[in-house]
C-alpha cells in the first residue's frame, strides 16, 4: 500500500458548478445583467488556470464572485482518499455532491512519465456492463456522471499535480461509449480553446465494445480522439463471459466497426488484452487473435491484471505474458506488454472504491 492519508476530505474540495460550456456562462452573465467580457474572465478562470471557485477570481466585482459562488458550490467534488505510489502514480477517490443527482464516488488516477502526465478518469460511477475481473464491473452502475463532472476531474488534477494534464484517458470506472452524447460535451470541455486546451489527440476513449459509440466517432474523423478497445478474447465464447456486451456485439461486429474508425480517421487504434492465467493467455489464444485483426491498423497493450479481492482471476506469469507477446510479434502485430502502474496503491479500475468499502464495512 502506498501512503493512506485517511478518510474524510483528504484533498481538494472543490466547487464544479462552473465547469460547464462557455454558452452557459455567458447566458448566466447576460440573465444577471453582465457584459459578455465577464463570461469571458470567469472562463479564463476557469479553464486556463484551473480556478473553480469564483472567491479567487480576483478581477471580478465582489457582489458577481458572491453571486458566481452560489453557482459553483452547488456541485463539489471533494477528495475523499489520497493515495501516493512510490513509482509517482497518485490516485483519488472522489466524491460528487450536489446538483439534482446523488452523491457518488468515483477513481481519478494521475501517472506522470517524463514530461507526461497522464489523467485517467472515471466517466460513470461504477458500470453496468459487469466483466466478472473488474472491481468497477462488479458494483454495477450507481449513477451517471454530468459533462461537467467527468471534464472536472483535469481541475481536481490540477489541484492535486500543480500542473495540467498533458494526456487523459477514459480508463477510470464507466463505459465511456454508453452515452455518446454526454462523453462528447465532455470532450469540449477538456479540449480547445472553450476548453481545458487538452489537444484532441492526447485524449482516449475507452470502450467494451460500444459498436454504435464507435461508429459515431468513426463519422466525425475531424475530432481526432483516440481509441481504446477492451478485447481480452479471441473468440465470441470467451469474450461473452469476460466482457457480457459480446452477446450484443460480438468481434466480427466490433472488429468491423474498429475498421471502419480506423479507415475514417487514420488513427490506430490500441487493443487493450489483460492477460488472465489459465482463461486468455495461451498460444493458441495468441495466434488466434493475431488472425483476426491481422492488417488492422492497430496494435495491442498487453496490460498485466491486478488482482480483485475475491475474484477467482490471477494475473498471467511473466512466462506465459511474454510468450503471448512474442507470438503476436512473430505474426506482425505491434505489442506493447504494459508494465503495471500504480500497483501497490491498487490503481486499476474500481479498486480504491472497493477497498474504501470494505475497510468502511469492517470497521463499522
Ligand atoms: N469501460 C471501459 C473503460 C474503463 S476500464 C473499458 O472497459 O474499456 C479500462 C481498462 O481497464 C479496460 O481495458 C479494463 O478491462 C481494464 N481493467 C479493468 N479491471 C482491471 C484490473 N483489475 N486489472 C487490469 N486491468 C483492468
Ligand atoms: Fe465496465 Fe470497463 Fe470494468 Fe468492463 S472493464 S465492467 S466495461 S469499467
Amino acid at each position: 500500500m502506498g501512503v493512506w492519508q485517511g478518510d474524510g476530505t483528504a484533498g481538494p474540495v472543490l466547487p464544479i458548478g462552473l465547469v460547464r460550456p462557455k454558452a452557459e456562462i455567458e447566458a448566466l452573465a447576460v440573465a444577471w445583467g453582465q457584459s459578455r467580457y465577464r463570461a469571458d474572465q470567469v472562463v479564463r478562470w476557469v479553464f486556463r488556470h484551473g480556478v473553480t471557485d469564483p472567491r479567487a477570481m480576483t478581477d471580478l466585482p465582489a457582489g458577481l464572485r458572491d453571486t458566481l459562488a452560489e453557482v459553483a458550490w452547488q456541485q463539489v467534488m471533494e477528495t475523499r482518499a489520497l493515495q501516493h505510489d512510490p513509482d509517482g502514480t497518485v490516485k483519488g477517490l472522489l466524491e460528487l455532491r450536489g446538483s439534482a443527482a446523488a452523491p457518488a464516488q468515483i477513481e481519478a488516477v494521475l501517472i506522470p512519465a517524463g514530461n507526461r502526465l497522464t489523467l485517467c478518469l472515471s466517466s460513470q460511477a461504477g458500470c453496468a456492463i459487469g466483466c466478472p475481473f473488474c472491481a468497477t464491473g462488479r458494483m454495477g452502475l450507481r449513477r451517471n456522471l454530468q459533462p461537467g463532472e467527468i471534464a472536472a476531474q483535469v481541475a481536481w488534477a490540477r489541484s492535486v499535480a500543480g500542473r495540467w494534464p498533458s494526456h487523459v484517458v477514459f480508463m477510470g470506472m464507466g463505459e465511456p461509449l454508453a452515452r455518446y452524447a454526454v462523453v462528447r460535451q465532455a470532450i469540449e470541455l477538456l479540449r480547445g480553446p472553450g476548453g481545458f486546451g487538452i489537444g484532441t489527440r492526447r485524449i482516449t476513449i475507452s470502450t467494451a465494445g460500444v459498436v454504435p459509440g464507435i461508429q459515431a466517432l468513426a463519422a466525425e474523423p475531424a475530432l481526432q480522439v483516440g481509441l481504446a478497445v477492451s478485447l481480452h478474447a479471441p473468440d465470441d465464447a470467451l469474450r461473452d463471459r469476460l466482457v457480457p456486451l459480446n452477446r450484443r456485439w460480438p468481434l466480427e461486429a466490433l472488429l468491423s466497426a474498429v475498421r471502419e474508425y480506423t479507415r475514417a480517421t487514420r488513427r490506430r487504434v490500441s487493443f487493450e488484452y489483460v492477460l488472465l492465467a489459465g482463461i486468455n493467455d495461451s498460444p493458441a489464444q495468441a495466434r488466434l487473435l493475431a488472425r483476426r485483426i491481422e492488417g488492422m491498423l492497430a496494435h495491442v497493450n498487453l496490460i498485466a491484471y491486478n488482482p480483485v479481492p475475491g475474484v477467482p482471476f490471477e494475473p498471467s506469469d511473466e512466462r506465459a505474458a511474454q510468450a503471448f507477446g512474442a507470438t503476436l510479434k512473430a505474426r506482425g502485430i505491434a505489442v506493447t506488454l504494459r508494465r503495471p502502474r500504480g500497483r501497490r496503491i491498487d490503481a486499476a479500475c474500481g479498486q480504491l472504491g472497493a477497498r474504501h468499502v470494505t475497510a468502511n464495512v469492517s470497521r463499522g
